[in-house]
This record gives C-alpha cells, structure tokens and sequence, in this order.
C-alpha cells in the first residue's frame, strides 16, 4: 500500500551519528518521522532519540480516519519536556530537529521543527513541504542569499527553533493534498547540503526502487563531501485502502 524504503549513514567527516528516524506502520498508511540531534558528545544522539520514539508511541495510538496531528503534536510536546529535562541534567545545549508525517491516502499530516525536511515528488515536480527553521532559510525567504548560496554558508547549521530548547516546543503543523504515486522525502540537512532540490529528484527518479534511491542519494551526499550525517526515509504514496 505505502512502499517505503529508509537509510542513514555517518558520513565522512563526523566520528558518530547523531541523526535518527522512525517508519511507523498505521492501519491505512505509514508515519515517518527524521530527527538530526545537536550539543556534541552523546547529547545530540539522545535528543533525537528521544524525538523518534515519541513518534513510535504516537504511531501506535493513531486510528484508521482520525487525524494524526494531535498525538503527534502532544507525544512531541513531552519530547521536548524530556529533553530539555536531560539538558539541564548538565547536556547544554542538547536538541534537536524533526520532521515527522503520517502518511495516509489523499494527505500527509506533517509536524515539523528544524532545518530536517520533507518533500514532495510528483512527475517532474519537486516541493519542499517544510520550512527551515534556521538563519539561513530565514535569509532565503527575505530574498538575500539564494537557496545555493544557504548550502554553501557558514552559518548553515544555526537553527532558530529546535525540539528541547525553550519554554515550548514551538512546531508547525501542516496538512498537504497527496496523490497515488507521489513520493515522499523525509531527510536530514546531511543530504540537503549537498544535493540541489533537481539533483534530489533525479537520483530518486534514476532508480527502480526506493531502497536503490536511498542508498543513491547516500551515495551522492557521500560523494559531494559527506559533512554532516545523512538520513533519508522515502514513501511511495498508495491509494485508498
Ligand atoms: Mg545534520
């Protein structure tokens, strides 16, 4: 019904992962989610943890026909209440994104914090369903750096909203029309750093599977520098069940 294939990889320049995803299997669908942790040592690799199985739980509560966003939204509120927990534990600066999305006939429910991302490819068409929490798609969206010029930035990494920092956990939540056949992308900015929104949608489009496609564009983030951990997670949208 919802083929989906997944894979994350070190990189080859960090010493650890800090990155983590989730495919929840639903009665009509599949809920998603990647998380990419941050604060160094084993902080990061905690908070993402901790994201990704906050949405295992939430997975297992959703029903056939009832909106997912509201157990996603309150699994994550306590997400962030337990990492922020942990963070004055003495992990400063512990957190981390997420882009999570329960994927169902006719729509995906997206929850998002972060520069992780999701898109949409249909036909020839690609479109980033999420906005980048971070200084430099803030640039990107005030027209003064272009989308190219953000991968390549210094700053690239500096987000302004992350799961565990701050009072609240201050998500969006989106809903957005699918069709039969659209694929979904679920990934961490160890790929969007390397690989153009085109670049994306070629590898994806090139292969015969969607375990050929992740590994493809692994491959393809690896080879372009591989800086940063790169996580995919890819859902091939299934009609009705
Ligand atoms: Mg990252």
């Amino acid at each position: 019904m919802h083929d989906h294939a997944a894979a994350t990889d070190i990189g080859r320049v960090r010493d650890h992962n800090e990155d983590a995803y989730t495919v929840v299997p639903l009665i009509d669908g599949v809920l998603c989610a990647v998380a990419d942790g941050m604060g160094g040592h084993a902080a990061g690799e905690v908070a993402s943890e901790l994201a990704v199985e906050s949405m295992n739980v939430a997975g297992r509560l959703v029903r056939r026909g009832e909106t997912a966003l509201p157990l996603l939204e309150q699994a994550v509120d306590e997400a962030h209440a337990k990492i922020r927990e942990q963070a004055q534990d003495g992990r400063q600066g512990m957190g981390c994104t997420l882009t999570a999305g329960a994927v169902r006939p006719g729509q995906v429910e997206l929850l998002h914090i972060g520069d992780s991302r999701a898109y949409r490819l249909r036909g020839d068409e690609i479109e980033q369903l999420t906005k980048d929490d971070s200084l430099v798609g803030e640039m990107v969206r005030q027209n003064l750096i272009s989308r190219e010029e953000a991968q390549r930035h210094p700053s690239r990494s500096v987000l302004l909203r992350a799961l565990g920092v701050g009072e609240v956990a201050d998500f969006t939540s989106t809903t957005v029309e699918v069709q039969a056949k659209d694929v979904l992308l679920f990934c961490s900015d160890g790929l969007t750093t390397h690989l153009t929104d085109s670049r994306i949608r070629e590898l994806v489009q090139g292969q015969r599977s969607l375990k050929k496609a992740a590994q493809a564009l692994i491959e393809a983030a690896n080879e372009a520098g591989g800086v940063d951990n790169i996580t995919v997670v890819l859902v091939r949208c299934g009609g009705p069940a």
